[in-house]
């Protein structure tokens, strides 16, 4: 059922504690962790612990904690010390834009000049 733990999802396990990560900030909706294959000095991932495939479907299904995530997204930021130089929140979406955790995600990307478009 849409916003319940999936067996067979990497980011419901870390959420949960079952698969270790580095968290940098946890609330009660959400879970912040360094990707472990980082793009950027900072390069953060945050959660919901609810289950839902992407921004959107989480977004519709629970705005509130959507909410949850662009905020902490920000936190992470002020956190990281990475406001001044500017940095980016990116949801992928779909395979064709590079998504692999099918877990919607927040990557919050900064630390270094970040060229635009993206490719
Ligand atoms: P995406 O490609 O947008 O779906 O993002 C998934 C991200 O999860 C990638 O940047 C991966 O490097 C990252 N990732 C995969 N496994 C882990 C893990 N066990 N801990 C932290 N980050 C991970
Ligand atoms: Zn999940």
């Amino acid at each position: 059922m849409a916003g319940e733990p999936q067996s067979d999802c990497l980011f419901c396990k870390i959420a949960q504690g079952e698969v270790p990560a580095t968290i940098v900030r946890e609330t009660e909706t959400t879970v912040a962790f360094r990707d472990i294959n980082p793009q950027a000095p900072t390069h953060v991932l945050v959660i919901p612990r609810l289950h839902h495939p992407d921004a959107a479907s989480l977004a519709a299904a629970a705005p509130g904690v959507a909410a949850d995530v662009l905020r902490e997204a920000g936190e992470v930021a002020a956190q990281e010390k990475i406001q001044d130089g500017g940095y980016r929140i990116v949801f992928n979406t779909g395979t064709g834009a590079g998504q692999t955790v099918f877990h919607a995600h927040a990557h919050v990307l900064g630390g270094r000049g970040l060229n635009w478009p993206p490719g």
